[in-house]
């Protein structure tokens, strides 16, 4: 299996119920977010250029704070002598990574600026920069806060619902309504024919910068049919031979993206309106801007075109 960014650590036994005591001043790794930021130390930005047209500079490194499960840092914070300098909105134990505890956390909005050392960091910025297995909880702890925080309330009778102890899962005590993580699956497809791509672009995609295309399926489709749609939809040509290429969990904000390659059968591109800018044929040797290695999408493309160039 190759290494997808976001995919659950190997060393990662997920846990919902946190362990009734901990050692005092045992270490736990504390993925903490503001907003769609994660508590990080942080060092300058790095002379690198950024493989991600989204992300102008990615820091020359950075780490989760090593507090204690007590709340306190190990490093920056205890150094001032200083605890988690906010109560949290809400915390999720998420299991153990290596043996170790791992919760997520949720600063309020009001949330006084990090002491020194610390900062908030969006997750684009720190791929590749964070630890990898630590870069991928912080992914599921981004989606398990947005989760909880959003699933407070009943969403047939409007009672305040309760966490589960033994599965991830809120229920309503008056009507019994249990509501599970969200998860959204999305197909990704890359329509190949004689040594070209089609790649497209979206509207709100940075400037030059071209994918493969993408959309969620809909109840009552298998992947494939939610495929041959989007494409057809998207850039009204048709297709077949569709081949399962890998998936990767996507926290933007909460999908699974299933990639997928297959082979042009017929029709001439038309972009569709409001939905793609602008659609082409590449040929595999000269390609536009292409997605950050952070994204299925690039890898889908990668694997393609070294296929395809081999075949030339
Ligand atoms: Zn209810």
């Amino acid at each position: 299996m190759s290494e997808m960014p976001f995919m659950s650590p190997l060393q990662f036994e997920a846990g919902v119920a946190a362990p009734e005591v901990a050692e005092p001043e045992a270490r736990a790794h504390w993925f903490v977010f503001k907003g769609d930021r994660l508590l990080v130390e942080l060092g300058p930005p790095s002379p690198r250029p950024s493989d991600d047209l989204r992300v102008p500079a990615r820091p020359s490194w950075a780490r989760i704070p090593g507090l204690t499960d007590s709340g306190r840092a190990a490093s920056a914070l205890q150094k001032n002598n200083n605890p988690l300098w906010f109560e949290p909105a809400r915390t999720l134990y998420l299991g153990r990574l290596a043996g170790i505890d791992c919760w997520a956390a949720e600063a309020p909005a009001d949330a006084a600026a990090p002491p020194a050392g610390l900062a908030w960091e969006g997750l684009r910025a720190l791929f590749s920069v964070l630890e990898d297995a630590h870069f991928a909880l912080a992914g599921r702890a981004i989606q398990l806060l947005d989760w909880d925080r959003s699933h407070r309330y009943c969403g047939r009778c409007g009672a305040p619902t309760e966490a589960k102890a033994e599965e991830r899962a809120r229920v309503c005590p008056a009507c019994r309504l249990a509501a599970y993580p969200r998860l959204s699956p999305a197909v990704m497809a890359l329509v190949r024919r004689d040594g070209e791509i089609l790649l497209a672009r979206s509207p709100h995609f940075p400037p030059g910068m071209y994918s493969a295309l993408a959309g969620f399926v809909e109840p009552g489709e298998t992947l494939e049919q939610c495929l041959a749609r989007e494409v057809e939809e998207e850039v009204g040509v048709r297709v077949s031979r569709i081949r399962y290429f890998a998936s990767q969990p996507w926290p933007f904000p909460n999908s699974l993206m299933i990639a997928f390659v297959c082979d042009w059968v017929a029709g001439e591109i038309r972009p569709q309106a409001g939905e793609i800018e602008a659609a082409n044929w590449f040929k595999v040797l000269h390609l536009p801007k292409l997605p950050s290695r952070i994204s299925i999408a690039r890898r889908l493309i990668d694997a393609m075109v070294e296929e395809m160039r081999g075949e030339a």
